[in-house]
């Protein structure tokens, strides 16, 4: 038999990909990455757009700092910088001075909502004890394969209260839990948009744990990258080069190439093919079922494809406006615009985005985060302009009219303006929309989605699917990691670093 090409094939750099890479390399594994695009990082990257350096998501990241994986890859001697985001939020009303901050501390939290709605306080204290011991359950399950064994030892150090809410929150909806947590209907109203990350209103069933994002912050710190998202990818792949692993950018994987139930290698879009007997798709593993393998895709993969329900407008500005009636002071904020401002249209505005884009419409009252990452990190803009990234939630991937018309963008433009001081409309200088079908076109992902994993953890601990929750594929040597796989979306790289264990035990 000929010497493969390399020990590892992984298929797509995207954070979650780097890091696996980055495991096998440094545990002496000869490996390889193929990424479609010029450059690393995928939805973790910042470009060069509208003449700045641009995020492709948002770039505050959580969750990753609550892993190992910064510390083990020593990514801050790669030159990996982060800036503290506190507060991360400010939660905006129709009415300006209602206002509040979220803090990475509950009680300031509490004491900004008591400033604006005294009433709201306890209720948020309440909701916080019940949740935070869940979200720090939430981040400890994540850091290790959700074997039985694992999960159940994570279950025993954060004990049985914690374990029995998040079960029973998991199959609530988000408005149950914090109406049985007591919460205030004002701080109901704003914490329910968390569902939304999720392409969902706060009413639907089973999106009672979407409340812990605001817990989650509690726990750990917030953080920006300096130099923006792609600052984390470039990190990782500058520590996978000091471990001999390689990165071949602007070419696709088309084929995974399986003999005899085990996997070959790959099949490159150049023509080309790589030998490796161990494949990792770290992309949407939609494509690796349906076009990369042969044969029928597994059960679990819903035959009508999830489609994508958000998009991000990113916005060149030729001076920082303020927001409309804000006294930020009053909450000891110095600059309200370090945290990402929340523009929600309430309970039931959500229900009514989510059934506009389900008929193939686009609210112009939609939820919307907005991100001023020039206000932290100076390199990103030119001298004299200023960037905002616009998130916009409940956006069709099959707009009825498409998505090249300019309309939509400049409707969003107008909403978000209603809360920004009357000048904002005439600072906007450059505008970019980047859209659910430039998702696809672009990242890989079918119809817009971006990949998430569904099951919660009990599916996770039961192994369902077992591809997604074991990072084992149904052939021998390919394995899957990513957002679509335990524990899911975000800047997370638990799941990179989780596959790379799997792979690793494997060849134990
Ligand atoms: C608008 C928006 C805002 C967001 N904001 C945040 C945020 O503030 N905080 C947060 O934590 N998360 C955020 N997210 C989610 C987060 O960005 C993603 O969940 C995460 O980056 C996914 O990482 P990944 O490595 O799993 O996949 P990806 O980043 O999708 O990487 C997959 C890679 O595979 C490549 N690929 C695809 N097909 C092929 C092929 N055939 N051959 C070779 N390569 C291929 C792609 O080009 C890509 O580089 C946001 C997402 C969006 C869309």
């Amino acid at each position: 038999m000929t010497r493969p090409d390399f020990d590892a094939v992984v298929a797509g750099a995207g954070h979650n990909g780097l890091i696996a890479a980055c495991y096998l390399a440094r545990s002496g594994m000869d490996v390889l990455v193929v990424e479609a695009r010029d450059t690393v990082g995928g939805l973790a990257s910042t470009v060069d757009a509208l003449g700045a350096r641009v995020n492709i998501c948002m770039c505050d990241h959580v969750m990753i700092r609550s892993t190992p994986i910064i510390e083990e890859l020593d990514l801050v001697a790669q030159g990996l910088t982060y800036v503290d985001v506190d507060p991360h939020h400010l939660y905006l009303s129709g009415d300006p001075t209602a206002a509040w901050f979220g803090f990475h501390d509950v009680e300031q939290t509490a004491e900004s909502l008591a400033i604006v709605h005294p009433g709201a306080a306890a209720g948020y204290r309440r909701l916080m004890d019940r949740a935070l011991p869940v979200a720090r359950l939430v981040l400890d399950l994540a850091c290790e394969v959700p074997t039985p064994g694992a999960s159940l030892k994570a279950l025993g150090r954060h004990g049985v209260s914690a374990v029995s809410t998040m079960l029973g929150w998991a199959r609530r909806s988000a408005l149950d839990v914090l109406a049985s947590a007591g919460a205030d209907d004002v701080a109901g109203m704003l914490l329910a948009g968390a569902p939304s990350t999720w392409g969902l209103p706060p009413r639907h069933p089973r999106t009672g744990l979407a409340v812990l994002s605001a817990a989650v912050r509690h726990a750990v710190m917030p953080g920006r990258p300096v130099g923006g998202s792609g600052a984390l990818s470039g990190s990782i792949a500058s520590r996978l080069a000091s471990v001999g692993g390689k990165v071949r950018c602007g070419v696709s994987v088309e084929s995974v190439l399986v003999e005899s139930r085990r996997v070959r290698g790959v099949g490159l879009s150049d023509g080309s093919v790589i030998e490796a007997p161990v494949v990792v798709c770290a992309a949407d593993p939609r494509r690796l079922y349906t076009e990369w393998l042969a044969g029928d895709p597994p059960a679990w993969l819903e035959a009508k494809p999830p489609e994508g329900f958000e998009a991000k407008l990113d916005v060149v500005l030729d001076r920082l406006p303020t927001y409309l009636g804000l006294d930020a002071e009053r909450h000891g904020v110095t600059d309200p615009l370090v945290p990402t401002g929340v523009v929600s249209p309430g309970v039931d505005g959500m229900a009514s985005a989510h059934a506009t884009m389900l008929g193939g419409e686009m609210a112009t009252d939609t939820v919307m985060y907005a991100n001023w990452p020039s206000v932290t990190d100076r390199s990103l803009v030119a001298e004299g302009e200023h960037l905002l990234g616009l998130e916009v939630l409940f956006t069709p991937y099959g707009l009825r009219g498409g998505w090249d018309s300019s309309a939509v963008a400049e409707r969003w433009l107008e909403r978000f303006a209603r809360v920004m001081d009357p000048g904002f409309l005439d600072s906007v200088r450059r505008w970019r929309l980047v859209s659910p079908v430039d998702y696809e076109s672009g990242f890989g992902l079918s119809r817009g989605f971006v990949p998430s994993f569904a099951g919660g953890a009990v599916s996770a601990l039961l192994g369902r699917p077992r591809e997604l929750t074991r990072y084992r594929a149904s052939v021998d040597g390919l394995y899957v990691t990513g957002g679509a796989t335990f524990p899911g979306a975000g800047i997370w790289g638990a799941s990179g670093r989780n596959a790379a264990s799997v792979v690793l035990a494997d060849r134990a």
